[in-house]
């Protein structure tokens, strides 16, 4: 035998090792590679963690020894799994966005387990048609024996324990739990592949028009015949190309639940293409405007929709950020109501002076801070200002903030001190926080995390979670 070694006999000198312990994830969604370098994912499968040095791709091996990247949100340490091994387990999805996924699965006694907002605590969303389809939500109580129930009569040690118990008994449920919706849609992956940004413009099926704006025409699309995406026609001479082709290679990189997800660019021809993940709804403003014609709103979805902009925005704050252009026209609606925050930090690409001068015709005044408006300065806390402002799109159900006024008027107004007013819809508790965004001076203004927080607690007292 080369090196003269037994392999059974121990080596001495690591025998006493101890040797370091290899983390290990279990794969949430099925991944299918896409690259040379990539390795498939087999739900509910175990990996072996080899390089996650960085944050959006992770080296692996699986059971075969074979070794690839794949999207490090598509898996969950082992150690950690805890509740998300579950079917039925969605995690921090609101309360609003449980009750869409339910409905549509349209299901009697479909459900989902769902951390509450209260930290720590966890609610049962349960769909019932008896006497009418509707969504029951349930909170998931602890006794003094630290024991989970429903109902105090049946008791359980742990929660997988107490979902099995009513899956067999309805224990004074709207309905014993039958399914929860599985198959959930994999998240976006931070660009398409591992160190991937350049995307081939061959790969491309362009489909139907989704809208157009400021850039040029937005048309649905699919990459490599599969993956939904969205593609961005960037018009000629509209922005300094070369400089936005290097950041993109960073945008790429920022990924959350509640940005839209930049896959990358096609930049080997003209016009180039942004390509994005691709939102089923479109924009927020046109969303909220079509949800106000179409069917009541409650005030419970429309703060919903605005903590889920606060979520996204916080990310970014946190990675230094400025989005520069944050209003409702800029975020998107996907499926489940999942908002999105979109066009972040492209402000400072565009070419045009009547878009980037505080002048300029085009330029977003009515969701800017005197502190744009005179100096042009912006920073997180003027796109905490925007989010004030998007915060009153969403309770007036997508009206023009200043209705008619000029801009001119609107800086006036601004530099007097005069703010929006209440939205109808809107809670004063809620417009407090309206009012906090648009403190004259920047620093007297809350950050996004403490918004998060604010708005989550004020959810709580209005709303049974
Ligand atoms: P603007 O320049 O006005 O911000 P965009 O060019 O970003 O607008 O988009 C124009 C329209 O195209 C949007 O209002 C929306 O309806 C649609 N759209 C843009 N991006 C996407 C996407 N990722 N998914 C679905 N629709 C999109």
């Amino acid at each position: 035998m080369p090196g003269g070694a037994n392999p059974s006999t121990p080596n001495p000198r690591t025998r006493n090792k101890i040797q370091p312990r290899q983390k290990v994830v279990v794969a949430l969604f099925k991944y299918e590679a896409r690259e040379s370098g990539d390795l498939s994912l087999e739900k509910n499968q175990e990996y072996e963690v080899i390089d996650d040095s960085q944050e959006n791709w992770w080296k692996v091996k699986d059971a075969k020894g074979n070794t690839g990247f794949i999207p490090s949100n598509y898996v969950k340490e082992k150690k950690l799994l805890g509740l998300q091994q579950y079917e039925w387990y969605v995690g921090d999805m609101s309360r609003h966005i449980s009750e869409s996924l339910l409905r549509q699965e349209d299901k009697e006694g479909c459900f989902v387990v769902r951390n509450s907002s209260t930290r720590g605590l966890y609610t049962l969303s349960l769909y019932t048609k008896i006497p009418h389809p509707h969504v029951k939500h349930y909170h998931i109580k602890k006794n003094d024996k630290s024991e989970f129930y429903l109902s105090e009569k049946h008791c359980c040690n742990s929660i997988p324990d107490l979902i099995n118990y009513h899956k067999h008994n309805s224990g004074g449920l709207a309905s014993r739990l039958k399914t929860s919706p599985c198959d959930r849609p994999a998240p976006a992956t931070a660009g398409l592949s591992h160190d991937k940004w350049e995307i081939d413009h061959n790969e491309l099926m362009l489909l139907e028009e989704l809208g157009s704006g400021q850039f040029g025409v937005v048309r649905r699309g699919k990459w490599r015949g599969s993956i939904d995406v969205a593609v961005k026609m960037m018009k000629a001479d509209t922005m300094s190309e070369d400089d936005f082709i290097e950041e993109a290679k960073v945008m790429t990189k920022l990924q959350h639940n509640n940005l839209v997800q930049l896959y990358g660019v096609c930049s080997k021809s003209r016009p180039i293409f942004i390509v994005t993940e691709y939102m089923k709804y479109g924009s927020l403003l046109k969303h909220l405007q079509y949800l106000e014609k179409n069917q009541s709103i409650s005030q419970g979805l429309l703060l919903d929709m605005c903590i889920q902009v606060c979520k996204g925005m916080s990310y970014l704050e946190k990675h230094n950020y400025i989005h520069r252009d944050l209003a409702a026209r800029n975020c998107l609606v996907g499926t489940e109501n999942i908002v999105k925050v979109a066009d972040f930090g492209l402000a400072r690409y565009v070419l045009d002076d009547q878009y980037t001068s505080s002048g300029g015709s085009k330029f977003p005044i009515k969701w800017a801070p005197p502190e744009v408006l005179n100096f042009t300065l912006f920073s997180s806390k003027s796109d905490v200002w925007a989010f004030g402002v998007l915060m009153w799109e969403v309770f007036t159900c997508g009206k023009m903030p200043y209705g008619k006024l000029k801009n001119t008027e609107v800086v006036e107004r601004v530099q007097k001190g005069l703010i929006l007013e209440k939205p109808n819809q809107c809670c004063k508790e809620v417009y407090e926080i309206m009012r906090k965004c648009w403190s004259h001076l920047p620093e007297h203004r809350p950050s996004f995390r403490v918004l998060i927080e604010q708005l989550l607690s004020i959810s709580r007292s209005i709303l049974v979670d």
